[in-house]
């Protein structure tokens, strides 16, 4: 027997929820399939960061506060738990201090050449008194930012394909891998087919189940990140914004406009090699249970090892602990997550016959970007 729907979502990852959502808000019938009984790939994996700051000026950072826009959106209409908390970038080291400085006094500078970011500059009493968990010692200053938002994504990611079903009509068959595309129908594991108008392929880092031939023309690859999150942090204590520290500087396209960066990436890369070698700079976000989600490093294709390292954990937080404080260290969970990378775009897409989308890649920036990206495919194909 054949199934039928107008929209097939396969991957119930944050992109796959972004385009079930821009579908169904069309008035499309839409399903979802999902291989796993709930997601578990990168979407469940991260900080939870929605990092507009992130983002190159222009069209890539409208698109971040699009899908702010709708974070805010979904998560009053779904209840789902969402901190506007913003965000601090803190510097240390006088090199920070520069990037950081320079790129304030063109975030809203007036005339053409503004980068369009709302941003403040902080003294470090000004650091302080907005987050106990910042490090005093040595502190120059550090550039706030309003736009930054934190969700607990292994809570979002699955209140939204309920909400979906609810709201929409949404329907998610979990527990059903699709292992092939042929004209037009989608085929699961199980031996049932479906034929749809529209199919999205939004299978996140697996690149060899369906259209592994498009992928390996990608150029796409893996990044696996190693993750920590300490206990609950006692008295209901909290972080306030989530906190960068100036490796990060080094890590977002938003800095590459700076001068000053060349010579804060060239003393890294002679004070602290192994810090370029695994892709580490340092941050924290804080969930509503309280627990502190600290992170990342960076290997990338062949350097991906299935066994986490314990170095890359340790240089991690002893990176934290030069810049931040919290009152309780003590580590309850590690883990790592592996998401698809595009070498050069923002995020990939392709047709490969016609009505067949794969979108996938967004890197370091699903949570951030996939909402507002939803939209912008879907404003094309459904204008
Ligand atoms: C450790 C870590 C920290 C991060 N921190 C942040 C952050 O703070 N802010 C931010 O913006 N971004 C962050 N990111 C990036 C973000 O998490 C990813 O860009 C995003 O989750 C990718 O979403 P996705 O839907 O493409 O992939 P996934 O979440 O991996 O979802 C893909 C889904 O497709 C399913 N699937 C694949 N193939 C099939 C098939 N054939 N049939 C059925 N189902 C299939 C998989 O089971 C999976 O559930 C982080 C990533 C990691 C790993």
């Amino acid at each position: 027997m054949t199934l039928a729907t107008e929209v097939a979502v396969v991957g119930a990852g944050i992109v796959g929820l972004a385009h079930a959502w821009s579908a169904a808000e069309r008035g499309h019938r839409v399903t979802v399939f999902e291989r796993a009984d709930r997601a578990q790939g990168a979407s469940i994996r991260n900080f939870g960061m929605i990092w507009p700051i992130g983002q190159p000026t222009g069209d890539l950072h409208e698109m971040a506060l699009e899908s702010r826009h709708r974070w805010l959106r979904v998560a009053e209409s779904a209840g789902i738990w969402v901190n506007p908390c913003g965000s601090i970038h803190l510097a240390h080291r006088t090199d920070e201090f520069d990037v950081l400085q320079e790129f304030h006094e063109r975030a809203e500078s007036p005339g053409l050449g503004s980068l369009g970011f709302k941003c403040s500059w902080l003294t470090p009493e000004q650091v302080l008194d907005r987050s106990p968990a910042v490090n005093p010692q040595g502190l120059l200053g550090g550039l706030f930012s309003p736009t930054e938002m934190c969700v607990n994504p292994r809570v979002a990611i699955h209140q939204l394909p309920r909400w979906l079903a609810e709201i929409f009509g949404v329907r998610c068959e979990f527990q059903t891998q699709i292992t092939n595309i042929e004209s037009g129908r989608l085929v699961s594991s199980d031996g049932r087919r479906w034929e749809a108008d529209r199919i999205v392929i939004c299978s996140g880092s697996d690149f060899e189940t369906l259209l592994p031939s498009a992928f390996h023309e990608s150029g796409m690859k893996r990044c696996k990140l190693q993750m920590l999150k300490t206990c609950v942090q006692g008295n209901g204590w909290r972080i306030g914004p989530h906190l960068a520290s100036g490796l990060t500087l080094r890590h977002y396209r938003n800095f590459e406009v700076c001068s000053a960066l060349n010579a804060l990436q060239r003393r890294i890369a002679e004070e602290t090699p192994e810090l370029d070698r695994f892709g580490i700079h340092v941050m924290m976000s804080q969930n509503e249970a309280g627990e502190v989600v600290l992170g990342d490093s960076h290997e990338y294709g062949s350097q991906i090892e299935p066994f986490d390292k314990v170095e890359i954990d340790d240089l991690i937080l002893r990176e934290l602990k030069k810049v931040m404080q919290l009152p309780d260290w003590t580590i309850a969970q590690r883990w790592n997550g592996i998401y698809a990378k595009h070498p050069t775009n923002a995020w990939f897409e392709c047709e490969p016959t016609p009505n067949v989308h794969v979108c996938t890649g967004l890197g370091g920036s699903g949570m951030t970007m996939s909402f507002g990206l939803a939209e912008h495919c879907w404003r094309r194909w459904d204008p």
